[in-house]
């Protein structure tokens, strides 16, 4: 019970950065508010082996900035935040430590919502949750949106026919060739939605398992690790890691478009430039991947089903607009993308002043 929190000065445009400390739960974690400007800050907490302690500021300041733009652009009034615990998930966890992370939460008042990210399960979120009502993410309770990950695939699907039309003058994927990287709970979902649409799956895994499941059920081509920038294919699929796009890899890449779940795959914001210059559709990460977080804050806000299936059809809406405003202006999607997202966090900091006044 020696929770110890520091206030750190965050770097500008961060709104607060606090250190959180448990020496006897053994937690040792940051927690990061990007902006609170579209409502209280939401985004999940990961857990991972970092090497320092500047590593894990670096990453939870990079990850609660992608929170702000996702939330904004998806049109929810939530604002961005995120949380890391520094550890390993398989060695370190603890029921003492999942504790003291809930409470640091709570002393945060509502102002920031956790929920499971990488090394951190729904599980883990329900001991979380023990020690605060700022846990989501939860498997049953009246509003419990439990697992995200159909969620995001379903946004990425929609989003990518919405691509194939733009690309290829079609949403049709009977027989299109989309590469899937990465088959965990995301990209295994999108391979199945592709499949039942005819589309041509070439799936590309470390996880043997994934793979013949993908074969075996899926009809999928296998892909080894190493030549997915050497296949043929229409559609590219990233659901794995990030910053897979760079300006070699972006320079080999065969699909004519670009859209999957796994967050930040440029490696550097040029290579969207990169892609745009070579004809290649990308569109954006966090635009397309925020059905988990709209699944969450249907948790958040406590609403029904309608607030979901409506927020879940702007997600599509929203690519269709990026697109548009993609061709008409001749800058690429992802620098409309975050223009977008200015615009958004300029219009409500300016409704609020009016408000207030
Ligand atoms: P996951 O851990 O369930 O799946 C990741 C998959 O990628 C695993 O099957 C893993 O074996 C595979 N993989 C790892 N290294 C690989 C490599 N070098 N080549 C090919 N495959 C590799 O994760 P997930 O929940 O499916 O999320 C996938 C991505 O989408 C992540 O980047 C995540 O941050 C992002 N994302 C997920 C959600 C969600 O709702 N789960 C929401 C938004 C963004």
């Amino acid at each position: 019970m020696s929770l110890i929190l520091t206030e750190e000065t965050p770097p500008a445009g961060y709104e607060r950065l606090i250190f959180a400390e448990d020496p006897e739960a053994g937690l040792a974690a940051y927690i990061c508010l990007h902006s609170t400007v579209c409502g209280p800050a939401a985004g999940g907490c990961r857990m991972w082996n970092y090497d320092s302690r500047e590593a894990a500021r670096t990453d939870v300041l990079r990850l609660a900035k992608g929170m702000t733009a996702k939330n904004a652009v998806a049109g929810l009034d939530l604002g961005g935040g995120k949380s890391v615990i520094i550890g390993n998930a398989k060695s370190d966890k603890s029921e003492a430590l999942l504790r003291a992370f809930g409470r640091a939460v709570h002393s945060l008042k509502g102002s920031y919502y956790t929920a499971e990210d990488v090394g951190i399960s729904p599980a883990d979120m329900q001991i979380v949750a023990e020690e605060t009502p700022y846990a989501v993410g939860l498997d049953g309770g009246d509003h419990g949106s439990g697992d995200p990950s159909p969620f995001t695939a379903e946004g990425v699907f929609q989003c990518l026919k919405v691509g194939a039309d733009e690309v290829f003058g079609s949403d049709d994927l009977t027989g299109r060739r989309v590469l899937v990287q990465g088959l965990g709970h995301v990209g295994m979902s999108l391979a199945e939605k592709l499949h039942a649409a005819g589309a041509k799956l070439i799936a590309s895994d470390i996880n043997e398992a994934a793979l013949d499941r993908a074969q075996r059920d899926l009809d999928a081509e296998i892909c080894a690790t190493d030549a997915v920038f050497e296949t043929e294919m229409d559609i590219f699929a990233p659901c794995a890691l990030g910053g897979i796009l760079t300006s070699e890899t972006a320079a080999k890449l065969t699909a004519k478009l670009v859209c999957g779940a796994a967050n930040n795959q440029l490696a550097e914001t040029s290579v969207a430039e990169d892609l745009r210059a070579r004809g290649i559709r990308y569109l954006p990460d966090y635009v397309v991947n925020a059905g988990g977080i709209i699944s969450v804050a249907s948790e958040i806000h406590k609403t029904g089903e309608s607030y979901r299936t409506a927020r879940m059809a702007s997600v599509a809406a929203r690519i269709r607009e990026i697109l548009d405003l993609s061709n008409t202006t001749g800058k690429s999607t992802t620098e409309v993308a975050d223009n977008l997202v200015e615009v958004i966090l300029d219009q409500t900091k300016a409704a609020y002043q009016e408000m207030i006044a």
